[in-house]
């Protein structure tokens, strides 16, 4: 069969990557970065880089939907239905609801990584159809702070600047955000950029120290929740120093007077105990932002995920007014967007509060124009409930039915307890979804299943306004459809029932006329894109809008003129005052539990969960903590800690952390229920991180506060402890891994994960040897059919396992190994009440070191290793399979500055030279393992 190229773009962040997929027949067969497409030209990151894996038969086959489901009672295993069926019946709840409770009665909760045509289908479904503003995304977790401080200050939400500006910057300030993790393409072109221009500054403002500081000229850890301080009084030294551009001010902004009045109090001295910073640092970064000729700064969900989220965008953007570092190159506020296509649904107003191409539901002029344009009566006038609203007035009994898409509310949003409730409260739940996996599904009455990347059409736009074609390599698998494609065969439905006999609002027989109608509602706005056809995306590639009627090609940069989308063309300084967290630490929870990133992971994890070898550089769930807060608890790494807030408590292992400040603590947001989980002696179910998360979000843009959450952090007394991992065959491990995750509230704590001895990624069409681990801990051994059951889901049920047990003493053991080439191998093995040999044990299984000579330790508790074997290696390069233990190794051999032990270590091992994403890593690790021969010099 004749392989075919196809190209599209990465579905994971907003940096927007063009890949180019190769496939062969209907199966996705590898995947590349598109060298032609302006966001990354050919470069991907590790999860770009592995996508084709998630498609193989073998992972798709455990982890798709690819029927409609029905669940006949809450509970209960759902059941097969026809697409008709389930249509009808979706159809049929829904009107009841909105008959008997009316249209605010019902909720559609979806999704940043749609694509923009599937957004404007759902939006027209709510807004137009139903007549319900109830419709918000996920987007509202991660964008609509910078949405809404951006239309406080520049008048529309339209980033203004773009990638190549990073190439024009004299000085970067990145706040708030690890782009080294969050984007890392864009991060890479960072790190070309700094190594082409070393005298570019570069200001990296942060509470913890992380890889993206590995890059900073001036490193700022400030106090969480502190920007609008550090804002303020970077002004303040501004003014005071003569570094504003008073020019710039006079002619195209409003509104200095009052944010200089503001300001005056805000001294270097009230700054720097606030924010816990040192002053000499705070002239330093107001003189390199005032005076440098163009400074960039790029910011995502530090400032975002706040309850100040628009005060921080806002008074963020002051700085660029207040020097005029905007509309030039190099120069300007730079929103990154989270998520692959958050911009797609901003700009069809997909949010409970927008309106199609930036309108304002506010403005009668503007709801008309929509209502017309969709040929209905009227949109409804008032904002509908935003993302932790519409949860909240689902588990009140408010919303009766929720259609949920894409997305998964049971991981993401934050105080689970309420989200839970809400999705056990409501009438009907239908969940829109490619992954049977999300812990969302859970809670579904109707289960339809998605198409997914690979196999979808549309575009989305990246963080620089560039909208993107994004094709189908594959057809859709089993019954599994397009979302815009169920979101309008669902309307049709509804639109018989609600408005019968009228002609249908919805008549759309592929993607292209979805987008047709919505380049039509942008005519006339700032996002105009009248100018742009598929066709023109066919030809020319991707476009940055506004491209207008009689363009050839849209704008790079906004605001060069200094004319600004307001009434009088000025853009308004925003004089918003600091505001203390929601939840500032306090005696009773003295942490600052800060959420964020991991370098191979994405959100929920539901696709890049299914690769184990995305588990090699952070294995599991942990909460990092201040070496010295754990030295004071008598808490040892690996110790299980209860991590508590006012809203309940979860555990987890510890690990001391150098990037972090003392009384701070930090767990990747990524770790849902799916991976980290056990049962509270109440009975309660324990939902990841998010089961501490505070719902307190920023009264204007309505983003919650997931950036930072008070917490007790307490040492665990659990006695009893398990681990149990094994290699499995591709097409069983990730089957048993969901049996596995069931199981996990049998425990007070439990996190399951797959793992993965991946052979390096230039070679991989093909998983690698996949292998699960569970690790649970307890007060007592559980019932033997539980541990019958683990046992069983690891393969060690087998005869020849050799098997101990001491049931009055709670201690179980299970082994299996294989005969392999002349060499003996451990298969898998389960360590219950005593785990201290995993220590060595577990390098031998993972590693696949020969075991002929373990014999009889691997099976008596309390026994040493009868061979020395190291610690088990930490994989920091995933391309090419390099632990931290060999580069430390090879570090010790390589002599000369910082820079020439980095290109050695790169060009005898290789790591960091594919994909690039541990150069950053790279660098941190070059610096803390000095060179032998320097060492011995010393
Ligand atoms: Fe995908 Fe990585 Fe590019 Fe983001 S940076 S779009 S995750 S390849």
């Amino acid at each position: 069969m004749t392989p075919t190229t196809t190209r599209s773009t990465c579905p994971y962040c907003g940096v927007g990557c063009g890949v180019l997929i190769e496939s062969q027949g209907s199966q996705i067969t590898g995947v590349r970065g598109d060298p032609q497409h302006p966001a990354n030209f050919g470069r991907l990151c590790t999860k770009g880089q592995t996508l084709h894996l998630t498609a193989l038969p073998a992972v798709a086959r455990q982890t798709r939907l690819l029927q409609p489901q029905q669940r006949p009672q809450r509970g209960a295993e759902p059941q097969p239905l026809a697409w008709d069926m389930a249509l009808d019946l979706a159809a049929d709840r829904f009107a009841d609801v909105i008959d008997r409770h009316g249209p605010d009665a019902v909720g559609f909760y979806v999704s940043g990584q749609l694509l923009t045509e599937d957004y404007y289908a759902f939006n027209k479904l709510a807004k137009g159809l139903v007549g319900t503003n109830n419709i918000d995304t996920n987007s509202r977790l991660c964008m609509s702070s910078a949405v809404a401080g951006y239309k406080l200050t520049l008048g529309a939400d339209a980033p203004p600047a773009c990638y190549d500006d990073v190439n024009h910057a004299s000085c970067l300030f990145i706040v708030g955000s690890n782009t080294a993790f969050a984007h890392p393409v864009l991060f890479r072109r960072i790190e070309d950029a700094k190594q082409k221009n070393p005298a570019m500054k570069v200001i990296v403002a942060d509470p913890r120290r992380t890889d993206t500081a590995s890059l900073a000229d001036l490193f700022l850890p400030l106090q969480p929740g502190t920007d609008v301080m550090l804002f303020h009084g970077l002004l303040h030294i501004m003014l005071w120093e003569g570094w504003t551009d008073a020019v710039y001010i006079a002619a195209h902004t409003s509104g200095f007077d009052e944010l200089r009045a503001l300001v005056r109090e805000c001294t270097p001295a009230q700054v720097a105990q606030v924010c816990g910073l040192p002053k000499e640092d705070l002239y330093t970064a107001a003189r390199w932002f005032a005076q440098s000729p163009a400074t960039l700064s790029l910011y995502c969900q530090g400032l975002n995920q706040s309850s100040s989220g628009t005060a921080k965008n806002a008074t963020l953007i002051n700085l660029h007014l207040a020097t005029g570092q905007i509309g030039k190159p190099g120069a300007g506020p730079f929103s990154l967007t989270g998520q692959p296509n958050a911009m797609g649904g901003r700009e069809v107003g997909g949010l409970a509060n927008l309106l199609s191409a930036h309108r304002d539901m506010a403005n009668p002029e503007h709801r008309a124009e929509v209502a017309a344009l969709w040929g209905v009566p009227s949109v409804p006038a008032h904002p509908g409930k935003t993302a932790v609203e519409m949860f909240q007035a689902a588990a009140d009994g408010e919303i009766r039915a929720l259609w949920i898409a894409c997305t998964n509310p049971a991981q993401s949003l934050p105080d689970q307890a309420t989200v839970r409730r809400a999705l056990q409260r409501a009438e009907f739940v239908v969940v829109q979804e490619a992954y049977a996996g999300a812990a969302t599904c859970d809670y579904a009455d109707l289960l339809l299943p998605a198409t997914t990347w690979g196999e979808k059409d549309g575009t989305v736009t990246n963080s620089e306004r560039r909208i993107s074609r994004v094709r189908a390599a594959v057809p859709a698998p089993g019954q599994a459809r397009h979302d815009w494609r169920i979101a309008v065969d669902f309307a049709q439905r509804l639109e018989a029932r609600l408005r019968p006999g009228l002609p249908t609002l919805f008549p759309y027989p592929d993607a292209e006329s979805l987008w047709l109608e919505h380049r039509e509602s942008t005519r006339g706005r700032d996002l105009d894109i009248t100018g742009l056809s598929y066709a023109m995306l066919q030809q020319q590639g991707p476009q940055q809008w506004p491209l207008r009627a009689g363009d050839s090609q849209g704008r790079a940069r906004l605001y060069e003129d200094g004319v600004f989308p307001t009434p009088d063309g000025r853009a308004r300084f925003a004089a918003l005052p600091y505001a203390p967290l929601a939840e500032p630490r306090e005696a009773r929870y003295p942490f600052s539990l800060i959420t964020g990133r991991l370098r191979d992971q994405w959100h929920g994890m539901t696709r890049t969960g299914t690769l184990g070898r995305l588990f090699g550089h952070v294995p599991e769930p942990v909460v990092a903590l201040h070496p010295q807060d754990m030295a004071r608890q008598g808490i040892r790494s690996g110790d299980l800690v209860y991590v508590t807030s006012r809203r309940g408590a979860i555990l987890v292992p510890a690990q001391p952390s150098d990037e972090l400040g003392p009384s701070q603590a930090f767990i990747a947001m990524h770790w849902g229920g799916e991976y980290l989980g056990g049962q509270a002696s109440n009975g309660e179910v324990l939902a990841g991180v998010n089961a501490l998360t505070s719902p307190a979000f920023c009264p204007t843009s309505r983003q919650p506060e997931l950036k930072h959450t008070a917490v007790k952090v307490l040492k665990a007394d659990l006695p009893w402890t398990l681990l149990g991992l094994a290699w499995l065959p591709d097409a069983q491990a990730l089957g048993a891994h969901a049996a596995l995750r069931a199981l996990m509230a049998r425990f007070p704590f439990a996190a399951c994960v797959p793992f993965a001895n991946g052979v390096p990624l230039a070679q991989a069409d093909t998983l690698g040897r996949t292998g699960v681990l569970f690790r649970a801990a307890g007060h007592v051994a559980p019932a033997p059919e539980v541990l019958e059951q683990i046992e069983a889901l690891l393969g060690l049920d087998t005869r020849d396992a050799l098997r101990y047990a001491d049931q009055q003493r709670g201690q179980r053991r299970t082994v299996r190994r294989v005969q392999e080439g002349g060499h003996t191998r451990l298969e898998g093995v389960l360590l219950a009440g005593d785990t201290q040999a995993e220590a060595w044990i577990r390098p031998v299984l993972q590693e696949e070191l020969p075991a002929e000579t373990y014999g009889r330790s691997l099976l008596m508790p309390g026994a040493r290793a009868p061979v020395n074997v190291g610690p088990r290696a930490r994989t920091v390069c995933t391309c090419f399979q390099v632990t931290d233990a060999a580069i430390a190794d090879e570090l010790a051999r390589c002599e000369g500055d910082a820079s020439q032990r980095l290109a050695a270590l790169q060009n005898r091992l290789q790591c960091g030279t594919q994909c690039g994403s541990c150069v950053p890593e790279l660098r941190r690790l070059v610096q803390a393992h000095p060179a032998r021969t320097a060492s011995l010099a010393a």
